[in-house]
């Protein structure tokens, strides 16, 4: 069975020339469309003979349609291109550290449906959050009248790292090499990714938040830990790394850290952490609220007065600043984004201080273009996020 390997070669090069095509095609319209196809063109470097080609391919396959047109100077009116937000459903899951939250979205990440679970067990069986993933994508798809089978496919995002055979190693669950893709895997019909949360809330602030238009910019997720991603935006896409951002040390010999050392940033400004150190603060009135979230936007309420919340504020700020200014003269970013549920409940009121922080603590020339920015995809943002891994693949294979 020897068979022609130079007709195979040459088959396959065309497949793969002509995917490539379609991805650089439908990339451009997703992330910054709409777009003629003279803008395309030029965006592309592909022929005018090539994009009309992809173009007919991609509005067949309803991927891509028409959306009116734009006057040229002078020449015929252009016909501008948008991707269909109909064309595919994704779901995303957010394994938090207090909850689960599942959403449901059109592939242009708009929110069609969302269910939340709270999470009971500070360590939870990984057999009982898998029950509850699926309970979640059952209640969404239900919601929006969507057959589960039919999604383009469900996006995970967990808190630690995800090993390429799909095992997660999560620290702040208590999970050491969990097999956690192949227990989900049987019990969802649609293709399924994972990821870290951190990397997929990047690759969400850069594609629809606070990160567009960035060279390269540094999205920090804070909640109980403490995580960051570093994004590049590129015509391709957005590539982006995930950092241990919140276990490294901004004090020698400082705050117990759950990860086992001292002095870690997460000790600071992670959720629990800031709670803690409130109430050891003398004179502290105690919080009323049960549960993290609702305890954080007690603490936000107090801190509008001076007194023991302020103060626990803008300790949390100037050691969040220090944390930014590390990155800053490491990494030069044009960008530093705080997205997660703690900077949209925290944000607003430390802000000014955190940036304050950072400037004092990094060097001029380097902070000079840096400029800091709350996220803005909301509460939903780091299941938002787990839901651009099914269509980064999309992307991908055009
Ligand atoms: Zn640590």
């Amino acid at each position: 069975m020897r068979g022609c390997p130079v007709k195979r070669d040459v088959g396959r090069t065309t497949r793969d020339l002509r995917r490539h095509n379609r991805s650089s095609v439908l990339s451009k319209l997703y992330l910054h469309g709409p777009a003629s196809r003279f803008d395309l063109m030029h965006a592309t470097g592909l022929s005018s003979a090539t994009v009309s080609n992809v173009v007919t391919g991609l509005v067949a396959d309803g991927l891509v349609a028409e959306a009116g047109l734009l006057d040229s100077d002078g020449g015929r009116p252009r016909t501008l291109l948008e991707v269909r937000p109909g064309y595919a459903r994704v779901a995303g899951v957010d394994i938090g550290e207090t909850h689960v939250q599942v959403g449901l979205f059109d592939w242009t990440l708009d929110t069609l449906a969302t269910a939340t679970y709270p999470m009971d067990a500070r360590h939870p069986e990984p057999a009982v959050l898998a029950g509850l993933v699926t309970a979640g994508i059952e209640e969404v798809t239900a919601k929006a009248g969507v057959d589960p089978v039919r999604l383009l496919g469900v996006g995970v995002g967990v808190p630690g790292a995800v090993l390429p055979d799909g095992q997660v190693h999560a620290p702040t669950l208590g999970w050491s090499g969990v097999p956690f893709a192949a227990l989900l895997r049987p019990r969802i019909a649609a293709p399924l990714h994972m990821d870290n949360c951190a990397r997929t809330l990047g690759q969400a602030e850069m594609w629809r938040g606070a990160g567009r238009g960035a060279e390269r910019a540094i999205v920090a997720l804070l909640a109980v830990g403490v995580g960051a991603a570093v994004a590049t935006g590129s015509p391709s896409g957005v590539t982006s790394t995930t950092s241990e951002w919140g276990h490294t040390i901004v004090q020698a010999g400082g705050a117990a850290c759950r990860c086992g050392s001292y002095g870690c940033l997460e000790a600071y400004v992670g959720a629990e952490a800031i709670l803690r150190h409130y109430e050891d603060t003398p004179g502290a009135a105690a919080l009323t609220a049960t549960g993290v979230e609702e305890q954080i936007a007690e603490l936000v309420v107090a801190a509008a007065r001076p007194g023991p919340a302020a103060d626990t504020v803008r300790r949390s700020a100037e050691y969040l600043g220090i944390g930014i200014a590390n990155l800053i003269n490491l990494l030069s970013p044009d960008r530093v984004i705080l997205s997660g549920w703690l900077s949209m409940s925290l944000g607003p009121v430390m802000l000014p201080a955190v940036h304050d922080a950072m400037r004092r603590h990094s060097l001029d020339y380097m902070a000079a273009g840096t400029r800091l920015e709350l996220g803005r995809l909301g509460q939903d943002a780091v299941a938002l996020g787990a839901a651009t891994l099914p269509v980064h693949e999309l992307l991908t294979a055009g």
